[in-house]
């Protein structure tokens, strides 16, 4: 498999409770490697451009409301196939579905504020990466 890197969002929920390090021990304890992070407060204008692709689904206002709401610490996260394996330590994105021993399961409060965002193909992981980080800053 090839080693891969994606994008991570430690959300304004999990921020607010302190659980940065606990959620960062997840994935590196799922082999992922941590190449570049910075915690930042997005503006709800800034939200919106980075869920644009959710822009015409009923809970789009609420989650750029959410996400501007506290600071958030975004990632880009390296390993062998790290695209699928962000998702599978993520959880399903309601932590009542979620399996057990994932991030969402163990600290996420609903389906919106579900602690964790991570890019879903390696078309997004490239766009989302893109977003927040320069070349430069990518430190493997
Ligand atoms: N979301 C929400 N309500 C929903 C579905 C999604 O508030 O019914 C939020 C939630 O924070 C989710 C994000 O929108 O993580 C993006 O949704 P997506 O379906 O892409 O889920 P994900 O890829 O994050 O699991």
């Amino acid at each position: 498999m090839a080693t891969e890197r994606t994008l991570s969002i430690i959300k304004p929920d999990a921020t607010k409770r302190n659980l940065t390090g606990k959620i960062v021990a997840k994935f590196e304890d799922a082999g992922l490697r941590v190449v570049a992070s910075k915690r930042i407060h997005l503006t709800p204008a800034q939200a919106g451009a980075f869920y644009a692709e959710h822009k015409e689904r009923g809970f789009y206002g609420e989650l750029c409301e959410f996400m501007a709401s506290e600071p958030v610490v975004v990632q880009v996260l390296e390993g062998e196939g790290a695209i699928a394996k962000n998702r599978e330590v993520m959880g399903a994105t309601d932590p009542a579905a979620a399996a057990a021993g994932t991030i969402r399961k163990e600290f996420a409060l609903s389906k919106g504020e579900n602690s964790v965002h991570g890019s879903d193909s390696e078309a997004s992981a490239a766009r989302e990466i893109a977003f927040f980080f320069s070349g430069l800053e990518l430190v493997g």
